[in-house]
């Protein structure tokens, strides 16, 4: 483990290579790398709250990270669409399945591999980003797990990573643009005993997704198994709408009304990455700090990782060379990989779930097994791959025939 500078007279803060503030897939992540490197690496998390997340996870996040099994809490082999007229369409996937991690032990197993890999850890909650007489950015953190006692602590670091989540105080006050005006959705759900039986409203290994706009105005709700619980939840960007009122009424259909429920917590979702993600100095985002949550699903915690693992990298070579530059370098590289989706699923969630209309086609469409084939490829493994012959015109036209209404729903 690398060594961090620590002042003899205990007075002068700590100093480190980098700072990571925040322990969820994106600082874990990139502390991890960072460590490995061989840097000095200080990852603050405040303890005492369970990231809310439906959990669900690509085949791609489970091998790019080496993710073990028994993180796994479900396998689920299909997804049922769930349209305003009721009517469902299953996407079963071909040879292979969506894992579910439960976040409370996903992220303390990520925060620990940092540790293992020589990461500091330290369970504070930061406050301040400041800069000492040399210019040194330098964080004040509470230490321990309870917000509001104990004296606040400093460290510093040649470099800060801004992983603290949507809309980060690091990425605010350490001056990267926008960091706290980026839009979101707002994703509320209630983590409820998983049913006893299997039937045709629950079934373990299969996750419901209702495009109703009675359960959300302009975004999804869902049903996530994760083994003896279940997320039943909800998202939407209109603040005048219940997103409570709307999974009790989930909870009503779906024969949950009646099972305990374990938690209720609601978080936002960012769903436009930054237009910047470092200060251009020594500090960068990484995460939903950075904005990186996909339009249209609200999947994150690949992209976090991902983002957390890009920033690590730009991280490192900033401190080989020396040019701050090379921080731009992590936005880059991202957007060159899947800038193309993400402006894809910022269409479709406009135009798809902005009526029940649309709605009833966007489900009808899934029906099509070239859109189910498409989809999963690029879900499971973050790739637009190239379909069967002929298969991209055959769903263009299919929409094309759906938005002018020549064939009905
Ligand atoms: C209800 C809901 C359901 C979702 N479902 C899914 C899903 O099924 N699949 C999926 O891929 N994505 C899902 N997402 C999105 C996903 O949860 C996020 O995109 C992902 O967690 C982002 O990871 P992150 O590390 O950037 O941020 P976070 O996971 O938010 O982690 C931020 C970390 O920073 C720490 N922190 C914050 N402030 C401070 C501070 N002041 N001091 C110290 N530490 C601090 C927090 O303790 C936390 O550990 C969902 C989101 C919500 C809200």
């Amino acid at each position: 483990m690398a060594q961090a500078n620590n002042a003899a007279d205990g007075r002068r803060p700590e100093t480190y290579d980098v700072i990571v503030v925040g322990g969820g897939p994106a600082g874990a992540t990139a502390a991890s790398e960072l460590s490995r490197a061989g840097r000095s690496v200080l990852l603050l998390d405040r303890a005492g709250r369970i990231k809310p997340c439906g959990g669900a996870v690509p085949p791609r996040l489970i091998r790019d990270f080496a993710i073990p099994h028994h993180l796994l809490k479900a396998r689920i082999t299909k997804a049922r669409m769930i349209a305003p007229s009721d009517r469902g369409v299953d996407m079963p996937i071909e040879g292979g399945y969506v894992g579910m991690v439960d976040r409370c032990e996903f992220d303390e197993w990520l925060r620990e591999r940092a540790a293992n890999d020589g990461a500091v850890r330290r369970t504070g909650s930061f406050e301040t980003f400041e800069r000492d007489a040399d210019g040194v950015a330098t964080i004040a953190y509470r230490p321990g797990p309870a917000p509001g006692g104990r004296d606040l602590q400093r460290a510093r670091a040649k470099l800060v990573i801004a992983a603290d989540g949507a809309r980060s105080q690091v990425a605010k006050q350490a001056g990267i643009p926008n960091a706290e005006r980026v839009p979101c959705v707002f994703a509320y759900h209630e983590i409820v005993a998983s049913p006893k039986e299997q039937g045709e409203s629950f079934e373990s290994d299969r996750c419901d997704v209702y495009y109703q706009g009675k359960l959300s105005p302009d975004f999804y709700a869902w049903v996530f198994p994760h083994g003896d619980s279940t997320s039943v939840g909800v998202g939407s960007a209109n603040k005048g709408f219940s997103l409570r009122g709307a999974v009790s009424a989930l909870r009503a259909t779906t024969g949950m009304a009646g099972n305990e429920t374990i938690r209720r917590e609601g978080a936002p979702i960012p769903l436009k990455p930054l237009k910047r993600w470092d200060n251009r100095r020594d500090v960068i985002a990484a995460g939903d700090a950075a904005g990186i949550v996909a339009p249209a699903s609200g999947e994150g915690i690949y992209y976090a990782m991902l983002g957390g693992q890009l920033a690590a990298q730009a991280a490192e070579r900033t401190l080989v060379t020396g040019n701050v530059k090379e921080l731009a370098g992590a936005r880059k590289r991202f957007m060159r990989e899947h800038g193309r989706v993400f402006w894809i699923l910022g269409i479709m969630q406009k135009f798809w779930y902005s009526s029940d209309r649309r709605r009833e086609r966007f489900v009808s469409i899934c029906r099509d097994p070239d859109v189910q084939y498409l989809t999963w490829q690029a879900y499971m493994e973050k790739k637009l791959v190239k379909a069967r012959p002929g298969a991209h015109l055959r769903i263009f036209l299919k929409d094309m025939a759906h938005l002018l209404r020549v064939v009905s729903p």
